[in-house]
């Protein structure tokens, strides 16, 4: 049943990213690769494969499977740290430098949110470790940003059980980054949009 259908997470981050890009990947299935997901990629690969390590004590354990019976959500961590005194901290890594992204942020929460019911322990931060800057930022898994994480699982369940139009072309400076780019044309979406409105508004109404 399409209602069973589990979210992933990483549909999460692409509809935080554009609601339309997330359509477009898990409904209309298309993916192409550009430089960003192909930098992307190359970050996860050396996080992707299972393994624990430890260090200072911090167990790590790496591509941990993720899941949420209560919202019916999967995926896996890059990284979950163990540490001794009872944290868990799941850790993204990405390519490029290490800025505040709301669907990194999204992403991380999602991750909290699974560590939580899976283990029965309170998750209050999460971290993005930056590739390229090998730094990492720490995010804090509050009260908004859960609601926030919360509201997206609705809206992409709502998304993949293909309820309504394509969400529409954004058409700003998230679009050069897009791997979807060639398969979305946004400015060629807004520009038909735009002018089927004026078409509408100049079009006179029938003489009676
Ligand atoms: S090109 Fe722009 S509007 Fe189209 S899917 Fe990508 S981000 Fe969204």
């Amino acid at each position: 049943m399409e209602d069973d259908w589990p979210v992933l997470i990483s549909a999460l981050e692409h509809y935080s990213y554009c609601p339309r890009q997330c359509a477009l990947i898990h409904v209309e299935r298309i993916f192409d690769e550009n430089v960003f997901t192909l930098r992307g990629r190359y970050a996860h690969e050396r996080a992707d494969e299972a393994h624990t390590t430890f260090e200072n004590g911090v167990r790590m354990e790496r591509a941990l499977p993720l899941w949420s019976n209560r919202l019916r959500l999967q995926g896996r961590g890059d990284v979950v740290e163990f540490h001794p005194e009872g944290r868990v901290i799941p850790v993204e890594y990405k390519n490029g430098p290490r800025r505040e992204r709301r669907h990194d942020d999204v992403q991380l929460c999602a991750q909290a949110l699974c560590l939580e019911e899976m283990l029965g322990v309170s998750v209050e931060t999460g971290a993005v470790y930056s590739l390229q800057t090998r730094r990492r930022r720490e995010v804090r898994i509050g009260d908004e940003l859960r609601e926030e994480t919360e509201e997206i699982v609705a809206l992409v369940r709502a998304v993949q059980q293909n309820r309504g139009p394509l969400p529409p072309a954004l058409n700003d400076k998230r679009c050069p980054q897009c791997s979807l780019l060639d398969a979305c044309v946004p400015a060629t979406v807004v520009a038909g949009r735009h002018a089927r409105l004026s078409q509408q508004l100049y079009t006179l109404p029938p003489e009676h």
